[in-house]
């Protein structure tokens, strides 16, 4: 069997990275896209979310149940916590070229899916002491599965008046944790294996409370609750199947 080098790992986690931005793509054949659709952005990117949260609750908890639900109520914990200190912040939060509330919000979001790339990095890094076909096989199905991830930061970002290009931009850097965590947790795989479970975790119960706390109730605001809900629910089966599919 051939090794593994870790130029191989680090191009092909950058690869997934670079997939992220294909998600805003759509966005440049979608003309006059205005605050009225904030509703229904807000409430496709929740399902999108929601959908994904739950695939990296089980996925940890495939790995270790109890390091996994530690992880839930770690990232919770984190991400409660981080609100709080952005809410209190005296100086106004400018952020992409958005200002105050806005801007908060889309630092929360951008943030959280972030985060979340620094596990599915060492995911990346981890399947590679695998072997190489089957870490191969893990990289392209997270380069599928961050292409909805895209989309969903763009959905948040593009209807708050921030170009394609930027989304684009916001939305690959937001996978750049991937090549960057991949190379160590490949390295070091010992190391890393057993906190996986509590990343997947952590990156599940983040992103749960940011469905809930900022996209939903965003969504409540510009569109009726009937709507909100018949969007949000396609969402979620469509990510299901969607993973489904990848897997
Ligand atoms: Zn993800």
């Amino acid at each position: 069997m051939e090794t593994t080098s870790v130029a191989q790992v680090f191009l092909l986690a950058l690869l997934t990275a670079v997939a992220t931005g294909i998600g805003a793509l759509p966005f440049l054949f979608v003309k006059g896209l205005t605050r009225r659709w904030l509703g229904v952005s807000n409430a496709l990117a929740s399902g999108l979310m929601l959908a994904a949260s739950f695939g990296l609750i089980y996925e940890g908890v495939a790995y270790g149940l109890w390091r996994a639900l530690l992880g839930v109520v770690l990232g919770l914990s984190f991400i409660v916590l981080t609100r709080t200190l952005i809410q209190h912040e005296e100086h106004p939060v400018v952020f992409a070229q958005m200002g105050g509330f806005d801007a908060r919000k889309a630092l929360l979001i951008v943030g959280v899916m972030t985060l979340h790339s620094f596990t599915e990095g060492v995911g990346i890094g981890v399947s590679f002491g695998g072997g190489e076909a089957f870490g191969l096989f893990i990289s392209l199905a997270l380069a599928v599965h961050n292409i909805p991830e895209g989309l969903a930061i763009s959905l948040v970002l593009v209807p708050r008046g921030v170009g394609v290009g930027r989304a684009v931009l916001w939305s690959i850097f937001s996978s750049v944790p991937q090549p960057l965590m991949a190379i160590p947790a490949f390295l070091f795989v010992e190391i890393f294996q057993p906190f996986l479970p509590v990343g997947l975790g952590f990156a599940g119960g983040a992103m749960i409370w940011m469905v809930f706390s900022e996209l939903v109730p965003d969504a409540l605001e510009e569109t009726s609750a009937n709507l909100v809900a018949v969007v949000v629910t396609f969402a979620v089966a469509a990510m299901v199947a969607f993973q489904f599919l990848i897997r």
